[in-house]
């Protein structure tokens, strides 16, 4: 397990990190995710020993490991936002110059190499120069040479950017089968739409601080109850709309025409409680929708401070 605890970290008097805490828990893919200068890539280089902090720890298995880059470097394979390769190499020296790094050569090095180089597709280039790879091979050999040492945890910043939709599906098929292997994968990146689907969880940071962390179902679900509930009557909106403005989970309620908008903060049974209460009370309901959330709108909402509080309002053409 990767543990964060109140890192803080100054660039002169601008504060990058304002004491983010952080879990990934152990065979998590875990989505960081943040706005342009939230404070990712500082945090990353934090985490794998590239950059001192100025107070906080990195944990890992209960172990504070902060500052120690030795240690860090052995338990964490870490793929840059950057390419970082050698042109003038080809494919097999390039793994082989890093197998060495960590002290492995010979026979055992060549096999390491080359089972890694075939668990991200690249095994038939191994004498291509690494200089004629396209933009995808090149961020797959990184994180080929990133599994050298067999690290425990693997930590990519924004890998897939740049990438086009293809490659960019391959690579996601390639982190979710390391993560099947076994792997802790921390994974920061802009592309929320693509986290949703393949992150089992999620932190979202902003201005140094995080300000939401969970399992991706969970965060969702809180965007659920978060989005408007559409409710449609054909006949006694006057009755439904006394209801829903007695009904204490009902925060707003906005009319027009005979559709009802609401901002109501249950769960999806008692969403079902309040449809039966409405039906039973003789409210001709043709439809009732909750819009599905989706993993942007949790980003807008956490991260736009300007964002203004619901009120309790509705367009009073009823004259209630
Ligand atoms: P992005 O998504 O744009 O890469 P990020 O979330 O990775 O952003 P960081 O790169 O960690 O954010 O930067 C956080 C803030 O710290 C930014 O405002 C950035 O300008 C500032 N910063 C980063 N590195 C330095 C540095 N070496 N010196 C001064 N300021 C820095």
């Amino acid at each position: 397990m990767l543990e964060i605890r109140e890192l803080h970290k100054a660039y002169g008097k601008f504060h990058a990190l304002n004491g983010l805490t952080m879990t990934v828990g152990d065979g998590a893919l875990y989505g960081f995710v943040g706005p342009n200068g939230a404070g990712k890539t500082t945090a990353i280089k934090i985490m794998t020993g590239l950059l001192e902090a100025d107070s906080g720890q990195v944990l890992i298995d209960g172990r504070d490991v902060t500052g120690f880059e030795g240690e860090l470097k052995t338990q964490i394979g870490y793929v840059p936002d950057f390419f970082g390769v050698y042109d003038n190499l080809t494919v097999g020296e390039y793994m082989e110059f890093f197998a060495s790094c960590y002290h492995m050569d010979g026979l055992l090095a060549r096999k390491r190499c080359l089972a890694l180089l075939e668990q991200v597709g690249l095994d038939e280039r191994m004498d291509f120069y690494v200089d004629g790879l396209s933009r995808g091979m090149k961020q797959r050999l990184c994180l080929a040479r990133a599994l050298i040492h067999d690290p425990a945890i693997l930590i990519l910043d924004e890998p897939t950017s740049g990438l086009d939709p293809r490659t960019r599906f391959e690579f996601r098929e390639i982190l979710r089968e390391l993560q099947e292997a076994g792997k802790t994968i921390l994974i920061s990146s802009h592309v929320l739409s693509e986290l949703s689907e393949l992150c089992t969880d999620i932190g979202i940071l902003d201005q140094g601080r995080l300000l939401a962390e969970g399992n991706m179902e969970d965060i969702l679900a809180r965007v659920n109850t978060s989005k408007p509930l559409v409710i449609t009557v054909c006949r006694n909106l006057d009755q439904a709309l006394v209801m829903l403005k007695n009904n204490p989970m009902v925060q707003t309620i906005t009319v027009r025409d005979q559709e009802i908008s609401i901002h109501f903060s249950g769960d999806q049974e008692e969403e079902a409680g309040l449809l039966a209460e409405l039906v039973g009370a003789g409210v001709m309901v043709s439809s009732f929708v909750r819009e599905p959330g989706s993993l942007e709108s949790v980003f807008m909402q956490l991260t736009d401070q300007e964002e203004e509080r619901s009120v309790l309002s509705y367009e009073a053409e009823s004259g209630l």
